[in-house]
């Protein structure tokens, strides 16, 4: 199969079109014009943000989406200890992660003059987790982001959870931490993630996840709607990842884990866009790092959460790496075999040993955690 010529995204990856020169449509900047007119919205809604007086018919001026992670602790504590905002702290308790992030948020309740908030819907969000995996095969050719189906939707199901709190508690506005990359990945309207939720989901299954509650945004006025603000989009030209980390431990609000926000579906992540679409998970990631090292000979810097390193053989990784997690789903080969070359495998995306052979473990177990949630992986 054909790939591009400067990033190695396949000509079948969801959303991309390879030209005659065998260039992808990403590295001929194909959306640049989308991108400008997300950048100047995004933009203008923080200026309009930041600006605006305390909220009145309500005790907070935002809703801001807290994780826990280094972005995120990063701008609540200049939301509330520098612009003065009224926050209210909303942290969705995704089943899938780690615990390691409640250690910084109990930090930052300490230190970070805020309402905390934790939300949670184990069973619902299950169950949409249940019906993404166990879909049969999407239709090809696909559209961006379709590899990622499972992850975006977890995502998007607890955004639409904040989405109803601020709605109910007449909250004008929402704060989302998407690092700059993240720009073409997020609807920035709140009608159209109902609308795409609903478009993904279907009527029956949308309304037995939220109740029927989001109907009512479709039809609602858009002033009683809230507004979402990305403020490192906004602030894109000063997002810098390594400053940010070393800015939060001076102010003693973070204690770094090498296995930072670690999701335990990352191997059914994997397995599900290799199945369907023949290629990682983070492809797009490690595509876009390789555009970025090609372009620019003295790359160094991550505009983006995860690392990759310098020079890095995307396809040979991307090949190996398919083939052991095909093989632990179908319960075939060597287990100590397939954990030694995916110990190996992340050591040369960057990951420290401790953390590399952690997350091949993950792998190992991946039909256990399977059957856990009832996903199919035959
Ligand atoms: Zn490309």
């Amino acid at each position: 199969m054909s790939s591009c010529q400067v990033c190695s995204l396949k000509a079948g990856h969801p959303g991309v079109v390879l030209d005659e020169q065998q260039v992808c449509n990403l590295c001929n900047l194909d959306f640049a014009s989308d991108l400008l007119v997300n950048y100047r919205y995004t933009s203008d809604v923080f200026v309009e943000f930041q600006q605006a007086p305390p909220a009145t018919g309500t005790d907070y001026d935002c809703l801001f989406m807290y994780s826990g992670g280094k972005d995120s602790t990063y701008m609540l504590d200049k939301f509330a200890n520098e612009y003065g905002k009224r926050v209210l702290a909303f942290t969705f308790d995704v089943p899938f992660e780690s615990e390691h992030a409640a250690r910084n948020i109990e930090l930052a309740k300490a230190k970070i003059p805020a309402t905390f908030v934790l939300d949670a819907d184990d069973d619902n969000i299950k169950l949409m987790m249940r019906e993404v995996f166990n879909r049969p095969a999407p239709v090809k050719p696909g559209k961006y982001l379709d590899e990622k189906l499972p992850c975006v939707s977890c995502r998007t199901f607890f955004v639409l959870r904040a989405i109803l709190m601020a709605y109910r508690e007449k909250i004008p506005y929402i704060a989302l931490c998407a690092d700059p990359q993240q720009i073409l990945t997020m609807q920035s309207n709140v009608r159209e993630v109902v609308r795409d939720f609903y478009r993904t989901f279907g009527e029956r299954l949308t309304d037995t996840l939220f109740g029927g509650q989001l109907e009512e945004l479709l039809f609602d006025d858009d002033e009683n709607l809230p507004k979402i603000v990305f403020p490192f989009i906004a602030m894109r030209h000063e997002y810098d990842p390594d400053r940010i980390v070393e800015e939060l431990r001076a102010k003693g609000l973070y204690q770094s884990s090498p296995l930072e926000t670690h999701c335990t579906l990352f191997p059914l992540l994997n397995l599900y866009s290799f199945k369907n679409w023949d290629c990682m998970f983070y492809k797009l990631n490690a595509a876009s790092h390789v555009r970025s090292v090609k372009r620019n000979a003295d790359y160094d810097r991550n505009t983006f959460s995860i690392k990759f390193p310098r020079s890095l053989d995307l396809a040979d990784v991307e090949a190996r790496m398919g083939e052991v997690v095909l093989a632990i789903a179908a319960g075939e080969g060597d287990p100590d075999a397939h954990e030694k070359t995916l110990v190996e495998l992340f050591q040369r995306m960057d990951a420290t040993e401790d953390a590399a052979r952690f997350v091949a473990k993950s792998f190992l177990d991946m039909r256990q955690t399977a059957a856990d949630l009832g996903i199919r992986l035959s």
